[in-house]
């Protein structure tokens, strides 16, 4: 496939301007792609030791050619249009290796022209060859959820003329992001990478946005793909049962008056994520304190943080954005931490976009493309083989092998870096499990703010609350104003509170237990025919990485699927149990010896009785290949012909 574009008529000026701002490594690709120079790519090479911007040590004066050369190339080709067949295999795997400082396998290449747009991600969505196959009559598909996963969905299902409803339970769309409005919050996956590769934005304002700034992008997204028409906000599936005599889905759904509506759909998409049902511990004595009281998913603005005394109880992911957010404002911050957590520094953390590094992002043909995968390889591929046990390794308590304990190194004195001698402080911030245990956090400026002296951390455990206190075991009393839980959601407990039924009344919560999800590939599940999981068990990306880039290998597989029921007229599809339990075998295996099984780490990643439900175990890479084609003799397939004729009505008045 060739990729076409026309060249802007360059301001030398502003391309001049914007290119001393801009990352040096996309630049430099983007000269070697246009021109074919290996010469200027090996030149650089030595000097790039990771995908990160800031580790490249180029010397000033080869930037200053590259840039030239860059201007140079773009003027002889100004205002005229390209057709970019991409480099050949060897050339392209040079020049990803050189991107990231390391080499990368050709198993990559197929991947990273997909994410260039030099070959299509979502092609197959239409039937092969010719024009695609209309659905059915009353072809219908209901998806639960408009975070970034339903409305991910939702574009494709546009796309594919497949007539849907995307029902939300929230007042705007954009899931977590709609939720989580807490001080601080933000994205710890870098946003020109923790976007949709089919909707770039390449105006990010930082290189790691706030919760704002994502939610724009979301409510942005969905106007560019006009879906706000195919949205029902404010309505919340309550449960959804298989109709076997006519192979629908009965939806029941309750609006915030209470009022309850029934829906009809060939197919059922959750996209409700993991991440949505807060979870709040239970402790004595909770319901009797008389101040403010609410969890970092259900921000309480009207409360004035100004001068109050604060509890914060947990130190994952959002009590490390809400702590240093707050702390300055607060008369006191009393920080309840149970077990530490890993953080590391970034340097683009807090970074804001440059101009020129935006322009070039605007205007330079597969520069933002190219920082894409740089993006992408540092956010997990890069170290995912460092995440499983060395069953030789003699200190397999703290550390799984030689590069975890590096890390770990590193960690280490980074926090006694951050404490300086405060031994104390420093002994109750070490983790005693291996780094990645649990998410690992971007430290935001977490250890600083520990040193403030208006704020307090409390490892001890909490016994109970009283009216206008935190009482600890010891009998210690913490007064304070409010209490803030960053304890985290209940995301084992998949799907629920929905009731979801698939054939013979089978509940999946019976299937699955109170916290025990499984599915073929995170998405599909035996007796729960023309039933798909976005963000299903087993798809978190454990070490880092984009859910969205998750989300868009589900939705592809999802699409092949629902293309195959309308091109071979198949009433129904259903995994076959068989082929679940073996990818399920795999998958536990492989997660049981990855570091979030370590023994000692407690997480929101293992259920109740330790098995991982929550992470994927697989590479990004591994993922987008199981994920690539849906085979459909992994189903049961019923054409509609065997079906006995009421069955085959498909019922028109419902769900628009
Ligand atoms: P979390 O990682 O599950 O952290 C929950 C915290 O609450 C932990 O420190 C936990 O301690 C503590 N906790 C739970 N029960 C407790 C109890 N009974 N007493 C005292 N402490 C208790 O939740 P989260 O911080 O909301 O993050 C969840 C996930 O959301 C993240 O891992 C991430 O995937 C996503 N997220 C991402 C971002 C971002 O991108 N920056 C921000 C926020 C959230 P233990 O560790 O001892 O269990």
């Amino acid at each position: 496939m060739q990729a076409s574009f026309s060249t802007a008529i360059y301001d030398e000026r502003a391309l001049r301007a914007a290119l001393q701002e801009a990352d040096i490594v996309p630049t430099l690709l983007v000269l070697v792609q246009l021109t074919g120079d290996m010469k200027i790519l090996h030149e650089a090479a030595p000097f790039i030791k990771g995908a990160w911007s800031f580790q490249e040590e180029i010397p000033e004066q080869l930037k200053e050619k590259i840039r030239d050369r860059l201007v140079e190339t773009l003027k002889s080709h100004t205002g005229v249009s390209l057709n970019l067949t991409p480099p050949d295999e060897d050339i392209l795997r040079q020049m990803m290796s050189v991107a990231v400082g390391e080499t990368v396998p050709s198993a990559y290449v197929p991947l990273l022209l997909e994410e260039m747009g030099l070959s299509e991600r979502h092609s197959r969505i239409t039937a092969a060859g010719g024009e695609a196959r209309q659905p059915p009559k009353g072809f219908k598909v209901v998806v639960i959820g408009a975070g970034l996963a339903g409305i991910c969905a939702a574009i494709q299902l546009e796309q594919a003329g497949i007539p849907f409803v995307i029902l939300e339970k929230n007042a705007d769309i954009g899931g977590t992001w709609f939720e989580n409005s807490y001080p601080g919050c933000g994205v710890d996956t870098p946003n020109h990478y923790f976007s949709y590769s089919f909707s770039p934005n390449n105006d990010w304002p930082h290189h790691f946005s706030k919760q704002g700034e994502i939610l724009s992008y979301i409510r942005k997204t969905a106007e560019k793909f006009k879906l706000r028409d195919r949205i029902r906000l404010g309505v919340e599936v309550t449960r959804a049962s298989f109709d076997e005599a006519v192979n629908r889905w009965n939806i029941e759904t309750v609006d915030g008056q209470g009022r309850v509506e029934r829906l009809r759909a060939t197919a059922l998409v959750s996209a409700v994520g993991q991440l949505n049902r807060p979870f709040i511990p239970r402790i004595e004595g909770l319901e009797f304190f008389k101040g403010a009281k609410f969890h970092t998913a259900r921000w309480d603005h009207s409360f004035e943080v100004n001068g109050k005394r604060v509890a914060l109880v947990g130190t994952g992911a959002s009590g490390m954005q809400v702590g240093p957010s707050i702390a300055p404002d607060v008369a006191e911050l009393l920080v309840f931490q149970r077990a530490p957590n890993w953080a590391m520094r970034n340097a683009n953390y807090h970074k804001a976009v440059t101009d020129g590094h935006r322009w070039a992002l605007n205007h330079i043909p597969f520069f933002s493309q190219w920082q894409r995968f740089q993006l992408f390889w540092v956010s997990a591929e890069s170290f995912h083989d460092t995440l499983r046990v060395d069953p030789k390794w003699p200190m397999s308590e703290i550390s799984l092998n030689r590069e975890n304990h590096a890390v770990r190194e590193q960690l280490v004195a980074y926090i006694r870096s951050e404490l300086e001698g405060d031994e104390s402080l420093i002994g109750k911030c070490t983790p005693n499990y291996p780094p990645y245990g649990s998410r690992m956090l971007r430290d935001n400026n977490w250890y600083r703010m520990l040193k403030l002296d208006n704020v307090e951390l409390i490892t001890d455990a909490i016994s109970h609350v009283t009216e206008n206190a935190i009482v600890m075991e010891d009998g210690t009393r913490h007064q304070v104003d409010a209490i803030v839980f960053a304890t985290g959601f209940q995301a084992s407990r998949m799907l629920w509170p929905m009731e979801i039924r698939g054939r013979h009344g089978v509940d999946l919560r019976q299937l699955w237990g109170d916290d025990d999800p499984r599915a073929y590939k995170g998405m599909t599940v035996p007796q729960f025919p023309n039933f798909f999981v976005m963000y299903g068990p087993n798809t978190n990306p454990g070490p880092g990485g984009s859910t969205i880039f998750y989300f868009e290998c589900q939705i592809r597989y999802i699409m092949q699927a629902l293309r195959a029921m309308i091109d071979s007229d198949f009433a129904t599809i259903e995994v076959k149990q068989e082929v679940h339990d073996h990818y399920n075998a795999v998958v536990d295996e492989r997660c049981a010896n990855m570091v979030w099984s370590h023994p000692r780490v407690t997480s929101w990643y293992k259920n109740a009785a330790g098995r991982v439900t929550v992470n994927s175990p697989w590479k990004q890479l591994e993922y987008w290949q199981i994920t690539q084609r849906f085979e459909p003799s992994e189903y049961l397939c019923v054409p509609r012909t065997e079906v006995k004729p009421s069955a085959t009505e498909f019922v028109t008045d419902d769900v628009e």
